[in-house]
């Protein structure tokens, strides 16, 4: 891969969207399409109000344009939108940088459609650990590696492990690092593409559902999987290196509630109908992007789950990329409005990337030690 990020540097976050085809239900209602992809970066949204004197007097023209470092519509295949977000964090990952992708925006938007896909259009979750495997394969004579998959979700600030229900729920833990981890966390080791969509097909099953929607999934959990690869290299010597990245690959709930907030400048409120998580998010996201993306003096990510897991992901350690999702009718138009303004905003965010190094040579050095005394032991015997 060209662009592998150096030692250390500072990584804009990459900001997406994808606009879904209109569906049967917009089409029975007379939705029309106000949501359109005008090139490969640029979207268009056309106010469905047809009170051009509303509009004139308000100062502001029916159609606004953004950009974004890419956008994808109704055309666009599974794998494109694969190849141009995830596929080269990779090489990345496997080189011990820390990556993350999230699928941002209102429910029924195309979130869970990006991410798990279907069987016959799998999403980013089984083309990434298919080409992750791929590429560990090819450097398996030089490099010793290991890869750790766990599934889980966060509802109601409870974080379940999707891989394994039955477990309760877990905790969070910081370890003496500062680094946040999950305690008793389902760590699943397979490179079988087919039984890596079997499994998060199953997984995505457990995702809590809606009591008010029963048929309708997930609307208010957020799914994480989380891929953790590390390496060491096959030749033995006394500097070895043990390279380890993570790599995030998240469905958020959806926003529609969240988003609105967020953008008339609220502060999070804490309420029943309310997700903490992506309150805390969106108010993560607005501090990070102050002061021209170099962010805010106090970011909060104490605030809740997901922000604490994300730390690194929204302003830390993580080449980071944004999917968000809209629909093209004019009966979202709201939400869609909403979620291009947020998702504008992020664009600002900035974080750091470095290579996550542990070097052995300290430790093998005090077992060279120890072996030394003993086999002196030894000899005196
Ligand atoms: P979300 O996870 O954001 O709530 P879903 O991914 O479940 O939304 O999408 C809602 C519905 O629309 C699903 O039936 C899904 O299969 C369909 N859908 C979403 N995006 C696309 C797309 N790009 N192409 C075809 N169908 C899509
Ligand atoms: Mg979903």
């Amino acid at each position: 891969m060209k662009d592998l990020p150096e030692e250390s540097k500072d990584h804009q976050l990459t900001v997406a969207l994808r606009i879904r085809p209109l569906n049967e239900a917009e089409s029975d209602e007379g939705a029309s399409v106000v949501a359109q992809r005008v090139d490969d970066q640029m979207v268009v949204l056309m106010d469905p109000c047809e009170d051009t004197e509303n509009h004139l007097r308000a100062n502001r023209s029916r159609e606004k344009t953004y950009m974004f470092d890419v956008a994808f519509d109704q055309q666009a295949q599974q794998e494109e939108v694969y190849v141009a977000t995830t596929k080269n964090l990779i090489e990345g990952v496997i080189a011990g940088y820390n990556a993350t992708v999230f699928a941002y925006g209102p429910t029924g938007a195309g979130k869970t459609y990006t991410m798990l896909g279907v069987d016959s259009e799998p999403g980013i979750y089984v083309r990434t650990l298919n080409d992750l495997f791929k590429d560990i394969e090819a450097c398996k004579d030089e490099m010793d590696c290991s890869v750790y998959m766990s599934y889980l979700e966060i509802y109601n600030e409870m974080i379940r492990d999707l891989l394994n229900p039955s477990s309760g729920y877990l905790d969070l833990r910081e370890d003496a690092k500062g680094e946040i981890r999950i305690a008793g966390i389902t760590e699943f080791s397979t490179s079988c593409a087919k039984e890596i969509m079997a499994l998060l097909t199953k997984g995505n099953k457990q995702r809590t559902q809606e009591p008010t929607a029963a048929n309708k999934t997930s609307s208010r959990s957020h799914a994480i999987l989380q891929v953790t690869v590390k390496q060491r290299s096959r030749v033995k010597n006394i500097n070895e290196e043990v390279r380890m990245g993570k790599l995030f690959m998240v469905d958020l709930a959806g926003t529609e509630r969240a988003s609105q907030t967020q953008n008339r400048g609220m502060r999070m409120k804490e309420g029943a109908h309310i997700n903490r998580s992506l309150l805390a998010l969106a108010n993560c996201i607005n501090a990070l992007s102050e002061r021209g993306g170099r962010g805010a003096q106090f970011v909060n990510y104490r605030d809740s789950k997901l922000t604490r897991l994300l730390k690194d992901a929204l302003g830390g350690n993580s080449r980071t990329v944004m999917i968000a999702h809209i629909s093209p009718a004019s009966t979202n138009f709201e939400e869609s409005r909403n979620t291009l303004m947020y998702a504008d905003k992020a664009k600002n965010i900035k974080t750091k990337v470095k290579r996550n190094l542990f070097n052995v040579s300290y430790h093998l050095a005090q077992y060279t030690n120890i072996i030394a005394e003993l086999r002196k032991e030894i000899e005196r015997l």
